[in-house]
């Protein structure tokens, strides 16, 4: 391997991290393999120090609940040649946007809440504040598919043959 590595992000918005949690356990099989093949840029769950910058793939896991979420999104997608959504509260914002359907005498009851935690109106997927590439679906996100996508995008970015 001629050094080359897939320079990889890894971004939690609003959810339980359950896909991470699968992420963190397929390393028991494909720790040794990655270390070779990714350069970690961000990722909070494996490192303190993170690079929001050159990064080839940025996985992002989890639905966007306000505009500060929403803008470092943003800000991730700039930052980042492909972006990939894992996981069902990322592709389709379910399950963290049921509170979108609530009936108004629900929504007034926990328009507090919306508040004090400075929430936007609505829970929003992550192709409706940026441009998505992949999408990874399952809750959480379903491994095979997961890995697959990794193998893409090793070949597509040249790291390994096609
Ligand atoms: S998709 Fe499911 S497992 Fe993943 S963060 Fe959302 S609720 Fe959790």
């Amino acid at each position: 391997m001629g050094g080359k590595k897939l320079r990889v992000g890894w971004f939690s918005f609003t959810c339980c991290e359950d896909s991470t949690m699968v992420f963190i356990e397929l390393m028991n099989d494909h720790l040794d393999e990655w270390r070779k093949l990714i350069e970690f840029r961000h990722a909070r769950v494996l490192k303190k120090n993170n690079t929001l910058s050159d990064i080839d793939v940025a996985f992002v896991e989890g639905a966007i609940t306000n505009d500060k979420d929403a803008n470092y999104l943003k800000e991730i997608r700039e930052n980042s040649k492909k972006l990939i959504a894992i996981g069902a509260c990322a592709v389709t914002g379910m399950p963290a946007a049921q509170r979108n359907n609530f009936d108004q005498e629900t929504k007034n009851e926990i328009q507090f809440l919306i508040k004090r935690f400075d929430q936007a109106d609505r829970v929003r997927k992550v192709s409706e504040v940026v441009k998505v590439d992949g999408e990874i679906p399952g809750c959480p996100m379903e491994e095979p598919i997961f890995l697959s996508a990794l193998q893409g995008c090793l070949k597509e970015f040249g790291v390994v043959n096609a």
